[in-house]
């Protein structure tokens, strides 16, 4: 089958390699007829994750129909349409019991890889290096999907790939940040970083109850989409400092929470955001925290911070005095997509929300590294690619 491998920084290939097998009986294996790349592949293809080996085939945003079932399968039936979840969770252990799906304890193989840095793993993750599992993606022609008894939604009749492709990761992604934020009627949320799960949190933050959403990015067509399809107020911070724009905009308060949604690679503006680049660049810090800092600083006093950026290792110059003195939450995680498919797949149907609005290229999967190159530059006014393989 045709897959998109890893092979070292800025280089992924469409390469041919060996069909996927049914190993363990609770496997399934899917067509796959719709995949995404998420922001996230973008810090494997920047080379940030140093347990990628060349040939590793990307990609946790996926979907299609069931090709092969294992013997233990039987929620879902040959031939049935599906989304994939792109954590990876048993269904049974301590974690999953208490709906904390993205903190499996039994689908991580390489756990003892994350154990000597985070003290315990999180689950395993499709495509996305070896120290969450080392599991193939969805970026290719079928993929191999475990717990295929808990990690199989089925789609109603009616609803187009397109609409329901994002289930997999950056809607309830989107939405967990939101409901992290803690919304009472009448708060202000702002969110920094305006790519997918920003924009998704925006709506699901109105979705939640919040009277105001404020966006800060410094792509403009990033943020006219979050003006137009969402009605979030915005504030670009190459023109603006976003803190004072911020406290400006909130009466001298600041916001009642404030949302991460760059994670570690953000750009900097300031002073902070070169020394970032430079710590980063020798490998003295892994990730770099600007947004993490300007969230916490611009957040109101007994506020909330909310995190779905994604970070990996180590960050410097954290302002724990704000966030101690302030009496700040904080609150973030990998997604527990399993917990939140149901109820946002009733919003898709309720026509609460139609995803598809934040798809601008769709190219077919031979296609990957030009679609790699023009996401991660943000060239061509690109903020989501679907592949078809
Ligand atoms: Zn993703
Ligand atoms: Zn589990």
């Amino acid at each position: 089958m045709k897959a998109v491998c890893w092979h070292g920084t800025n280089d992924v290939r469409v390469d041919t390699v060996p069909d996927p097998k049914i190993i363990n009986p609770r496997d399934a294996i899917i067509k796959i007829t719709s995949t995404a790349i998420c922001g996230s592949d973008l810090h494997l293809y920047d080379g940030y994750n140093p347990t990628m080996k060349p040939g590793d085939i990307l990609g946790h945003e996926f979907m299609g129909e069931v090709v092969e079932l294992g013997s233990a399968v039987k929620n879902v039936n040959i031939g049935d349409r599906v989304v994939v979840p792109f954590t990876i969770s048993c269904g049974s252990c301590f974690f999953c019991n208490r709906d904390l799906w993205s903190l499996c304890d039994n689908s991580n193989p390489n756990a003892w890889m994350v154990e000597k840095i985070m003290g315990y793993s999180p689950s395993g993750l499709f495509g996305y290096s070896h120290m969450t599992g080392g599991y193939a993606g969805g970026q290719a022609e079928y993929a191999r999907v475990p717990f295929a008894d808990t990690g199989l939604f089925k789609i109603p009749d009616g609803l187009t790939d397109e609409q329901v492709l994002f289930l997999t990761d950056i809607f309830p992604t989107g939405y967990m940040a939101a409901e992290n934020c803690d919304i009472q009627p009448g708060d202000t949320v702002a969110i920094w970083g305006c790519g997918p799960v920003g924009q998704f949190a925006i709506k699901s933050a109105y979705m939640l109850g919040a009277e105001r959403v404020i966006a800060i990015d410094r792509v403009p067509e990033r943020l006219k989409m979050a003006e137009e399809q969402s009605k979030a107020e915005i504030i670009n911070y190459e023109e603006v400092d976003a803190g004072e724009a911020l406290k400006e905009m909130t009466g001298g308060r600041g916001p009642d929470s404030c949302m991460d949604a760059v994670g570690m690679e953000a750009h900097g503006a300031g002073l902070d955001g070169f020394y970032d680049q430079a710590k980063q660049a020798l490998r003295l810090e892994t990730d770099r925290p600007t947004a993490l800092r300007q969230a916490i600083v611009a957040c109101r006093k007994g506020g909330t911070v909310s995190v779905p950026g994604v970070y990996t290792g180590f960050i410097d110059k954290v302002p724990m005095g704000a966030f101690m003195n302030k009496g700040l939450t904080m609150k973030t995680g990998q997604t527990h997509v399993h917990r939140y498919f149901r109820p946002l797949l009733e919003h898709i149907q309720n026509g609460d929300i139609d995803p598809s609005y934040i798809i601008t290229h769709r190219m077919k999967i031979e296609d990957a590294p030009h679609a790699y190159e023009i996401f991660k530059h943000k060239k061509d006014n690109c903020i989501k690619v679907v592949l078809k393989p």
